[in-house]
């Protein structure tokens, strides 16, 4: 099939002039779920157009970047004549495309990536069960965010410390994960783009001694970080989040990446988390404080690498991911619509 992947266009925060590749170069959870699908499309051998994502370099011969950022250029390129050969287009842009504009009959399909109702729910596809709950949408497909190991680094031999990767911000869970270290008396590595100042400050203020900041991080350090760290802390917070909505996990791209590289999770129920975080690791209560026998007792319940590693293959390999989106790409070709 030739399939067009549309990520969420966004410019590199750090050179506008830029925008956010696949890969990404840094923070970034969509544009590796995209990477992470293509690379199962491509072994499964189908022809990506990747939208959204100008200066990307192509994966493979079989991968063609549109030179298209910008919301107009996408609906344009979607509409002319390279996208008239096309079969299906998979939209992760989380609402940059509106369906409405496509040409009439072109097979259309979105994932949704953030929380709340998708703007256009038409063909929709959730990460999770919670996910589809909260957008009222009973009948559409759940599918789970896909992670190729070969993008991943394995490791056994563990060290110390504790790590938190994502944006630092209330809803993510930043401060609990440091409130989950102090207790349990290990060192926090916080890595992450920070754009709450505030709240920054009262992680350090409250667990200066615990947490190492080390800002946002991309390439072999990301990796590295992953693959050595004992575990990964996902405390997600059914609070407020930011689009007016009560936080509910979408997918959490992080749980599969530090699965993948044999690091398990300490993670609440928020959202996806019920769902994923079992097989993978332990799941604690939301809020803070945690006590000491608490928090040692739930690091002493971690699976081991090993299995961590083959859970994540079992559910979240890249090709088995893909396949399934290749039947629902069937389906939609065959004029199965819902929502
Ligand atoms: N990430 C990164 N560098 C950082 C922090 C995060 O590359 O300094 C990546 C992380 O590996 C993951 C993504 O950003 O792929 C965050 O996605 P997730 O779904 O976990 O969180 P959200 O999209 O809700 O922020």
């Amino acid at each position: 099939m030739r399939v067009v992947l549309v990520t969420m266009a966004l410019r590199l925060p750090t050179d506008p002039s830029q925008w956010i590749t696949v890969p990404p170069q840094g923070y970034a959870g969509i544009h590796w779920i995209v990477a992470n699908q293509m690379d199962g499309l491509l072994e499964l051998g189908h022809e990506v157009f990747l939208l959204g994502a100008p200066g990307t370099t192509p994966a493979s011969p079989a991968v063609t970047v549109v030179d298209a950022g910008d919301i107009e250029d996408m609906h344009a390129w979607l509409n002319g004549p390279e996208a008239s050969t096309v079969d299906v287009v998979h939209d992760f842009s989380c609402g940059q495309i509106d369906p409405d504009r496509l040409p009439a009959g072109m097979a259309y399909l979105s994932t949704h990536h953030l929380t709340g109702r998708p703007t256009y729910p038409r063909n929709c596809v959730y990460a999770s069960y919670a996910q589809r709950a909260q957008a009222g949408d009973d009948s559409a497909p759940v599918v789970r965010i896909s992670v190729n190991q070969a993008r991943y680094r394995f490791r056994a031999d563990k060290d110390d410390y504790l790590l938190y990767l994502g944006r630092i911000s209330e809803w993510k869970g930043a401060y609990e994960a440091a409130a989950f270290a102090s207790a349990a008396g290990r060192r926090l590595v916080m890595a992450g783009p920070s754009w709450e100042e505030e709240y920054l400050r009262r992680i350090e203020r409250d667990f200066g001694d615990t947490v190492d900041l080390v800002g946002e991080v991309g390439g072999d350090r990301r990796l590295d970080l992953l693959s050595r760290a004992s575990a990964i802390t996902v405390l997600s917070q059914s609070t407020m989040g930011p689009w007016g909505v009560v936080w509910c996990e979408p997918g959490s791209t992080v749980v599969s990446e530090a699965a993948a590289c044999g690091t398990p999770v300490v993670g609440t129920s928020n959202g996806c988390l019920a769902e994923i975080v079992p097989s993978v690791g332990v799941v604690v209560p939301e809020g803070s404080p945690f006590a000491p026998d608490q928090a040692r007792a739930a690091l002493a319940d971690l699976p081991d690498p090993s299995s961590v590693r083959g859970a994540a293959l079992q559910q979240w390999d890249h090709v088995v991911v893909a396949k399934q989106f290749e039947t629902i790409y069937h389906e939609v070709l065959a004029g199965r619509t819902w929502s």
